[in-house]
Order: structure tokens, then sequence, then C-alpha cells
């Protein structure tokens, strides 16, 4: 049934069963379901409902709200999560919405903890998590206590919960199957797919190897979902199963339950051109459209028997994610108009940022999402833009300047995940120019950290020039864009969400020219620190100060730019900025 929004204009169904998206105040990385009482209110899920959205989702570990015989001893307050959740599943229903939860099990522990006292023989394939931490053991899904525990955990989950469904990550990311993170330590891989060892030290699991361990998770954790309601819906993700087979991972696919839903990462395993040279795409990307070939040859061969969905971001990706979204709606109506022909059944369009309802992203893809999109691309967008802000005239200026935009876009330094990772992209507004490098390792993008200065850690296959020369085409590219765009939106009824959408066009460009100004000063002094500032030195600093000033007003109106929801915190605002401004303005005074 057509459901009424928006000021009460009837919209068409949507072609896609299940649209995927997540309250970005929520915390990943706390106990997010125990908070949802306080951070997912009524008006943030309305919210999320009337953009068009389905469901939700929020990270949940098995163990944590049914613990099961196996860890009734060692986990607390799991009661109270239940509770938490059950009551998160009325107040999203009353909004329109299903609650999904990911899992990433069975969810390993600790190698000290204490649950392996009691528990020995449960204990798989230790080992670090991905990037560093504590060694952490898995929890051997080749024992039937551990079997068992999976099949009877989901069973009561979705006997007691009225949930969507579960959404299942089985390779990398945190530590659950024997199999999941046999990986190298990050410094020891050049290419972002060639980060997997081949030994998995579980004597049980290793043998077995990683495609049954694997079927044999997601199916029992489907059978029990199922068996106790028949229409559970059970989502494997194939998030970095390049670790286990090759794509299409046909052998993995076919060993699944067939109504297990498949859903593949739209971009990963994609190839850009930069520089003279393809580059793999090994991530999340707007800036390249997609489908990659990897995606495209899995929906050859599964769609027609399996339903299948796609894993991509509608706001933003780790290229930036301190900006509500990027303007990249042409790359947005590409994915869209793939995803429709291809006859997709759904789709996750966060990860654990880029989840503001409150863009024309968003309102894109629930256009894309129902009706029949144009078939010719700037009309369709220049009647999306007439709709969204209430333009004046026919939308063929706002239109030119997203394709602009995507232009612009085309110089983004993608394919390597180092720079995507450690580049300085998200806070570069709040990055100082140095005058002393300490050699100090950059951190990862996506967590709050000190800031570090070694820029090598983030050129990937790139040389730093080659960064330079991009990072420059792609900020004048893209400023000429947004001057283009903010002069068309001058004629929009709605001021508040035209004026929003050119301050988070113009902070995304002083950010691209920050980033640029960052490196070229990097090239500059880094062998020369002990010299006083040149000319062409001071000509970069006078540059940034001017980059900065100009971005600072639009930070002050809009208190969703400089905020990353994956660590919940600023990683630029005006204080930093300010601070940076008169580190800047000192080095021209000395
Ligand atoms: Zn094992």
């Amino acid at each position: 049934m057509a459901r009424m929004a928006n000021g009460g204009t009837t919209r068409a169904r949507p072609v896609f069963t299940d649209r995927i998206f997540r309250c970005g105040q929520s915390d990943y990385y706390s106990d997010e379901i125990l908070l949802a009482g306080r951070t997912h209110t009524t008006a943030r899920l309305r919210a999320i409902a009337d953009a068009g959205f389905s469901g939700i989702w929020l990270h949940a570990r098995l163990r944590e709200l049914v613990p099961g015989r196996l860890f009734r001893s060692c986990v607390k307050g799991s009661d109270d999560r239940f509770r938490a959740l059950a009551s998160l599943c009325a107040r999203t229903r009353r909004c329109g919405l299903d609650v999904w939860l990911y899992f990433t099990e069975p969810l390993g522990l600790g190698a000290g903890h204490r649950f392996w006292k009691d528990h020995p023989e449960l204990k798989g394939h230790t080992g670090k998590a991905g990037l560093g931490g504590e060694p952490d053991a898995s929890l051997c899904s080749s024992t039937d206590p551990v079997r068992q525990f999976l099949h009877d955990g989901f069973g009561q989950l979705f006997s007691r919960l009225p949930l969507g469904g579960a959404i299942l990550i089985t390779a990398s990311e945190h530590v659950s199957n024997c199999w999941s993170n046999v990986m190298r330590p990050a410094a020891q891989y050049a290419s972002p797919v060639d980060f997997w060892s081949r030994a998995c030290s579980c004597p049980r699991c290793g043998p077995r190897g990683p495609v049954e361990v694997v079927c044999e998770v997601i199916n029992l954790i489907n059978r029990g979902a199922r068996t106790a309601r028949p229409d559970a819906k059970v989502v494997a993700w194939d998030w970095a199963w390049n670790m286990y087979l090759a794509p299409p991972y046909r052998r993995l696919v076919d060993g699944l339950d067939p109504e297990v839903v498949l859903m593949g990462d739209f971009e990963r395993g994609g190839r850009a051109r930069r520089m003279g040279r393809s580059r793999e795409v090994e991530e999340y990307s707007l800036f390249s459209a997609g489908p990659s070939p990897r995606y495209r040859t899995a929906v050859r061969a599964f769609a027609p028997r399996r339903p299948m969905w796609a894993k991509l971001q509608v706001n933003t990706t780790h290229e930036l994610a301190t900006v509500p979204a990027l303007p990249l709606l042409v790359s947005l109506y590409r994915k869209f108009r793939y995803l429709r022909e291809a006859g997709m059944r759904g789709y996750m369009a966060t990860w654990n940022f880029g989840c503001r309802p409150d863009t024309l992203n968003a309102f894109a893809v629930d256009r894309l999402s129902r009706g029949r999109p144009d078939r010719d691309r700037d009309r369709w967008l220049s009647r999306l833009v007439m709709e969204y802000f209430r333009l004046d005239g026919n939308g063929r200026d706002a239109a030119a300047a997203l394709v602009g935009f995507a232009r612009a876009g085309e110089s983004y330094p993608i394919g390597s995940n180092c720079f995507l990772y450690f580049s300085p992209v998200n806070y570069a507004l709040a990055y100082p120019l140095k005058l002393r490098f300490t050699g100090k390792p950059m951190g990862p993008t996506w967590i709050a950290h000190e800031h570090g200065d070694r820029l090598e850690d983030t050129a990937g296959d790139y040389t730093l020039a080659e960064l330079v020369e991009l990072l420059e085409r792609l900020h004048s590219r893209w400023d000429r864009a947004a001057h283009r765009y903010g002069q068309a939106l001058q004629s929009a009824a709605d001021h508040r969400r035209a004026r929003r959408e050119v301050g988070v066009t113009r902070v995304a460009g002083a950010t691209f020219r920050s980033t640029w100004n960052i490196y070229r000063w990097y090239l500059a002094r880094r062998r020369r620190q002990a010299q006083r500032l040149s000319a062409a030195d001071k000509a970069i600093v006078a540059n940034e100060i001017e980059n900065v000033r100009a971005a600072l007003p639009y930070v002050e109106a809009d208190d969703r730019l400089g905020f990353h929801e994956e660590p919940q915190c600023y990683m630029f605002d005006t204080v930093s900025m300010k601070r940076k401004l008169r580190v800047l303005g000192k080095l021209l005074q000395d």
C-alpha cells in the first residue's frame, strides 16, 4: 500500500522489499541495544521511516541476548538487554520499521577469558584481530555445544521477538568462527586483497576448510531462526569472503540453504583508473559507482534462484565520512538503476556511519526505490532537485553542478585503502601545517586518535606527488561545481534545505583543498624542516588560512558537519578550526 509522507504526497510502492538504514546516534562500540531507549527516540525512528526506509540495524552479540547454558555464568545483564530490544521492536513497529540485528557469530573471546577455563574444548583458532589488539580465540563451531548454542539461540531470539531478520558477517571484522581472522598484520600486505594467511590452527576446523565451516554456521543460524518463525530472514553478507575462495564464491553460496539471502558488496572487486593505472576498489565507494564485476557475476550466478541484496552506502563512505552526505547523485542513480534492473530484493544503505535521513541522498534513494526513474539521467536529476529544494525554473543548472561533482570525483585517490583508512581527510580542516615532523604513524580514519604526521602511511600504491596532483584536481573541480550548485539553489523556496546542502558541498570542497594543502606542505617541507619558510611555503599557509576561514561559517551553522558517527565524535569543529588558524597565523609571523 502506498504510504503517505513528505507533506502528504502518495508514493508508489517500493520495488525493494527490504531497505535497511540505521539510527546515526547509536554508538556501535557501546552496548547499543541497552542504550536504545535513549538513542532511538520516536522522532528519529519516524524520520527514518518517513525517508522511505523499512528497517534499522543494530549490532548484537548472541550470548549477550540469549546466553544459554554455555554463557549463563559469564554474561551479565542479558535480561535487561533483551527487554530493551523488545521495547525497541515495539516502538519501531509503531513507526513502520523492522529491527534487524547484525552478528558476527559465533563471536570469539579474549584468549585469557575465564570462559576458557570451564570450556577449554571449545577454544578454536587463536590469533590477533585485523589491525592489532589483544589475541582473541575463536569459539569453535565444529563442536556440538557451539552448534547447539547457535541453533537454539537464534531460535529463542526469533520466537520471542518480532525481528525483521539477522545480517551475518563471517569473514574478518571481529574474531568469530575459526577461519574468520586468519589475517596477517596490516604492515605485511601491499594489496587490500592479499591480507589473509592460509593457516587455521583449529584442529577441527583447519582440515574442514573455511567453506564447510562458514556454510554450517550460516545454515545453523538460518534453521534455528526459521524453526521459530518460518518468515525469519537471514542475510549472508559476502564481506571479505575473498579470504576463503575466489568470487563469486560459488561453492560457499551453493552450500547455503536456498532461502538465505545473499548480500554482496556493491563496489568491492571493482577497478578505477587513476594516474594512468587501473586500481583496485576494495571498499564502499560513492566516487566509483559500480557495480563491480564481482557483484555482477554474483547476480548472474545466483539471483535467478536466490534472493539477493546489495550492501552500499547512500550518504557517505570512508572517502569522506565527516559530512552528512556527498552530493554524488549521479553515482546513486547508476547504482539504483542497476539494482532495479537486476531484480534485487533489498539493500543495506549504511554501515555505522552515513546514517542521516535528512539528506538529498536519502530523498533520492527513496525516489529511486519507487516508481520508474526517468531513463534520462539529467532530466531525472533536474526533477529531483526541483522537488527537493522547491526550485524555480527547470533545475538544469543544479543538475549540471551534480554532474560536475561526479567528474571532480574522478580524481579522488580511490583504489588505495591506505589513503581511505589513514589519510587525514576526515579531519583535514583541523589538522595543522607543522614545522617539525616526528614520524608519528597516521591513525585509522574511523577512530578518534592523536594526529600522526607520517603521510607515507597513507600512500599505498601512489606516490605522495601523485596524491598532490589528484587532490589539486579534485578540489579545484569540486569547488567549481559547488559554486555553480550554490548559484542554482539560490531560487530554492526551501531555504533551509538549500542552505544546508550548499554548506555541505562547500565544506567537502574545503576539506579536499585542506587535504591537498597538507600533502603539498609535507612534500615541500619534510626535508627542509630547519629552514625558514620560502615564499612558496608561505603561499600554502595563506591558501589554507583562506580556506579554513571560508569554511567556518558553514560549520558553525550545521552541527552535522565534522561529526563521525562511527566513533560518535567531532573530528573537526569551529574550536579546532580556530585553533588551526592560530597555528597557521603564527607560521606567517615567524
Ligand atoms: Zn574450530
